[in-house]
């Protein structure tokens, strides 16, 4: 019989619900374990998304889209900044035009005052082309919301774990759930952990992974979004996220910065059977370049660098649904506005579980709230000078696009969690992210991957499964 290891929580899932959990509870005292399945966190919806903190007016008053969605968003400036996420507040036009186009937005300014939304205006005539002159002349209103920001999500989840593991948190990778036994007191999870409370993140396996604790019922779909990602010279063609009027099937293609200084144009919004991948098409690459057009005719699309896309989990309620059975917590159907609303599902979850007795009695004493990460690109001359000086790897290049040094290359294989494949390292630093999509600086990386890693370069992995990106040494020597 396996040995038993035993917790007061584990997450299962590693994207960015999962990862902001683990950090409240780790502050809360509890002693955290987090299973992912796949080789890195944030690796799945959370990877491949607007990054769109939404101020919280579209889902309907009183729904939990609605309350956690206005909570995250008020949560996310003070969260980014201890964890040095790049977050940016800057505002987003909802677009539309004519009589009804303007009814609509009025539905959307009532509902969010409703829903607790500050910042919120309709905009039209010049005050409209001030906010944003590249914006169809077509475009006649707008929703001005003040507060929504953009946000690297995938930067969020690996920043929250991290500092859940610099405060104690376990995070074990490459460890997909498979079993979960009801036994006295808690959960026996893949028959070797314990812990009276099992939080089930996820994303779109959470109703198989509730399954498997005899929580069943929970049924949800994959719906696909496509996108279109533009180089950051086109990052300022507009200042605002800028959306249409929202349908039943979302918010909509919009066009937005993101908070890395690219243009991002999507997403599409294609319900699919379960399994269904993140293909790319050229149906959907097509209505996005044709909304996106609509909205801002200038759209520079020969700046395009890559198109990519993510798997919504919708469920059945149409709602975030949150499942409690004992000290087993599923979550499902977070679908958008989940980034948004991360911090406060994690918030929530804290608060449940301690209602329900299942944390220790105080909070973490010395729990540290911040995590730093060194970025050079972004500070001043003189401290880069400094900082070159005292560590010369921050002043060598190794992706031209983005200017990532082997400094940040090396503190993302040893930062907490350390990146194990080169995607870990392409959402820790933004090397190959660029406009050569990693064409110059694969091989550098390779070098310093199996370097600091000390394993030999034909056994680094892009991402997942049997990704080798050398085949064999085909010379000898290095
Ligand atoms: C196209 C699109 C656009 C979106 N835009 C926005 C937006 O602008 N703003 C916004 O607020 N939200 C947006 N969202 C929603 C947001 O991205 C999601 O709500 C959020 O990322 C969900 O995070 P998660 O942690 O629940 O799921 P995930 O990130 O999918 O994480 C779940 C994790 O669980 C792991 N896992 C699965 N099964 C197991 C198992 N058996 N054992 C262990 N681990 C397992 C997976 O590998 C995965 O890492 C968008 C989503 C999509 C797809």
């Amino acid at each position: 019989m396996n040995s038993v290891t035993r917790y007061d929580a584990i997450v299962v899932g590693g994207g960015v619900v999962g990862c902001l959990t683990a950090r409240e509870l780790t502050r809360l005292g509890a002693r955290v374990l987090v299973l992912e399945a796949k080789s890195d966190v944030a690796a799945g919806t959370t990877a491949a998304n607007s990054g769109i903190v939404h101020a919280g007016f579209d889902a309907e008053t009183g729904t939990n889209k609605a309350k956690l969605n206005v909570r995250g968003s008020a949560m996310m400036p003070n969260l980014t900044r201890d964890l040095s996420v790049r977050y940016r507040q800057i505002g987003a036009l909802v677009t539309a035009k004519g009589d009804e186009g303007l009814r609509g937005l009025e539905v959307l300014l009532e509902r969010g005052r409703k829903n607790g939304v500050a910042g919120l205006s309709i905009v039209r005539g010049e005050k409209l082309r001030a906010l944003e002159p590249n914006l169809s002349p077509e475009l006649d209103c707008a929703l001005l919301a003040e507060t929504s920001g953009i946000v690297c999500p995938y930067g969020l989840a690996i920043a929250a774990m991290g500092n859940a593991m610099d405060n104690g948190a376990v995070l074990l990778r490459n460890t997909p759930v498979v079993s979960i036994e009801t036994v006295e007191g808690g959960y026996l999870v893949n028959a070797t952990y314990f812990a009276p409370a099992v939080i089930d993140a996820a994303g779109l396996a959470a109703h198989k992974v509730a399954a498997l604790a005899g929580v069943t019922g929970l049924s949800q779909h994959p719906r696909r979004g496509e996108y279109l990602l533009l180089d950051r010279n086109c990052g300022s063609v507009v200042s605002h996220t800028v959306f249409t009027l929202p349908t039943k099937a979302g918010k909509g293609i919009l066009v937005s910065p993101t908070a890395d200084g690219n243009l991002l144009l999507g997403p599409t919004a294609e319900d699919l059977p379960e399994g269904a991948d993140c293909a790319v098409t050229t149906a959907g690459q097509g209505k996005i370049v044709a909304a996106a057009k609509k909205m801002v005719p200038s759209v520079p699309l020969g700046g395009r660098i890559t198109s990519f896309s993510g798997l919504r989990a919708v469920g059945e309620s149409g709602d975030f649904e949150i499942t409690k059975r004992g000290g087993f917590i599923a979550l499902t159907g977070i679908e958008s506005p989940g980034l948004s609303a991360a911090p406060a599902i994690a918030e929530l979850i804290g608060e449940t579980l301690g209602e329900a007795g299942l944390l220790p009695e105080k909070p973490m004493a010395n729990f540290n709230p911040v995590r730093t990460v060194v970025r050079p690109k972004e500070m001043t001359d003189a401290e880069r000078d400094a900082l070159i000086r005292r560590d010369p790897a921050y002043g060598r290049i190794v992706c031209r696009c983005e200017e990532v040094s082997e400094g940040e290359i090396r503190d993302a294989l040893r930062q907490n969690p350390p990146a194990l494949t080169l995607d870990g390292i392409k959402r820790r630093t933004r090397a190959m992210m660029g406009r050569c999509q990693g064409g110059f600086c694969t091989p550098s990386l390779l070098s310093l991957v199996s370097r600091e890693r000390k394993i030999d370069e034909t056994e680094v992995k892009k991402n997942e499964g049997e990704s080798y990106i050398a085949h064999e040494r085909t010379k000898g020597g290095n």
